[in-house]
């Protein structure tokens, strides 16, 4: 009887030890995409629907706590590639896929990203293996700039790491344009 004790209490503990911290991290990733998604709607009255600075601000803090960094877990681009989840794809290849940013900071804001994220969870991971890779998504950057007409300019941008406003640990490109574009970027005031 005590041999089926120590089975049962081992058989449970693996069980709490793996599953409980996975639905925990499904769970905030579930709750994170809905306030994007809140955030968008809630904005959708106004004539354009772009999220405020601070909101993505707070989006990369939440996932800089919730461990996402470093977690190895499927992102909900690995999700937007396997098409699990839906998006506006508007290229694909055998390496990278562009798709509608859901919350558009300019008039057209697209994201190129690695089909598989091969380490790739943001740019400063980035090793000589990666290069061939890195210079395909710059190239399919400006391959669908042009196939979205933004001949007029553009803008590429990576955002690396809590302090870089990332919230998604998937490398991606952000590419913006489609209207004059203002310099610089965000920074706080002084
Ligand atoms: P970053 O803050 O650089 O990590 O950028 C993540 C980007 O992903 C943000 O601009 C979000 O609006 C965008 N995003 C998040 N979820 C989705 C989604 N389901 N479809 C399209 N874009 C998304």
């Amino acid at each position: 009887r005590a041999l089926v004790c120590v089975c049962v209490f081992v058989c449970m503990y693996t069980h709490a030890r793996v599953y409980v911290p996975r639905l925990i991290r499904s769970s905030l990733n579930a709750a994170a995409n809905t306030r994007v998604g809140q955030r968008t709607s809630a904005r959708t009255t106004t004539t354009r629907t772009m999220a405020q600075p601070h909101d993505e601000v707070l989006a990369a803090q939440e996932a800089h706590l919730n461990g996402l960094a470093d977690s190895e877990e499927r992102t909900i681009f690995d999700k937007i590639v396997s098409k699990d989840i839906p998006a506006t794809i508007i290229y694909e290849d055998s390496l990278a896929l562009a798709f509608r940013d859901i919350n558009p900071q300019a008039k057209t804001h697209f994201l190129v990203i690695p089909k598989i994220r091969a380490g790739l969870t943001r740019l400063s991971k980035a090793t000589e293996e990666h290069k061939m890779l890195l210079g395909h998504l710059m190239y399919t950057a400006q391959l669908v700039a042009k196939q979205e007409k933004l001949d007029a300019g553009f803008r590429v941008v990576v955002n690396d790491g809590v302090e870089g406003c990332q919230s998604v640990y998937h490398l991606h490109l952000h590419v913006l344009g489609g209207e004059q574009l203002t310099w610089p970027p965000g920074c706080p005031p002084q």
